[in-house]
């Protein structure tokens, strides 16, 4: 079992930062390149969020844990921003509170179907915790 933990601030930069810590951070599983991508796409998306959403472009504090065990990697991100109001109807495709800036609504939707395992948990006024995991070679079929 191996584990690491990062802090950053809500800026826009950062989320490439995040996304390619994870992705190196997941290497030793020896993932494919779309699990890896995968992967990637859903840090970014998350990561995304928290600087969009929880702090709406202030600076605050971005959490990411991750653990590698076996063939799976699981991936907490964390923040103590906003908090979001209704989570059934963040949860549904298209949906956004932000259509003014052109957010399509759909980050929880590609974290869901890019990740083997997804779930979100978030208070109002206190923040939010996205957790999702990958198990990788669980498809076979792609060059390794
Ligand atoms: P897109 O991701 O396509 O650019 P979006 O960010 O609005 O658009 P989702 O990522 O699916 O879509 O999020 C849906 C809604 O959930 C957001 O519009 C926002 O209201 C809320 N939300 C998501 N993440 C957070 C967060 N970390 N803190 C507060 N609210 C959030
Ligand atoms: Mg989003």
């Amino acid at each position: 079992m191996n584990e690491m933990q990062l802090r950053f601030l809500s800026r826009s930069e950062n989320e490439e930062f995040a996304r390619n810590v994870v992705a190196a951070f997941a290497l030793p599983l020896n993932p494919t390149l779309s699990e890896l991508s995968d992967v990637k796409t859903a840090v970014s998306e998350a990561v995304t969020n928290c600087i969009v959403h929880a702090y709406r472009g202030g600076d605050g504090w971005i959490e990411v844990k991750c653990t590698a065990e076996g063939t799976r990697l699981h991936i907490e991100i964390s923040d103590s921003g906003r908090g979001i109001d209704d989570l059934e109807k963040a949860l549904t495709p298209f949906y956004t509170t932000l259509p003014e800036e052109e957010r399509s609504g759909m980050g929880f939707t590609i974290m869901q179907t890019f990740m083997s395992q997804f779930s979100v948990q978030s208070e109002r006024g206190k923040g939010t915790r996205v957790a999702m995991s990958k198990d990788f070679g669980t498809r076979g079929s792609d060059a390794r």
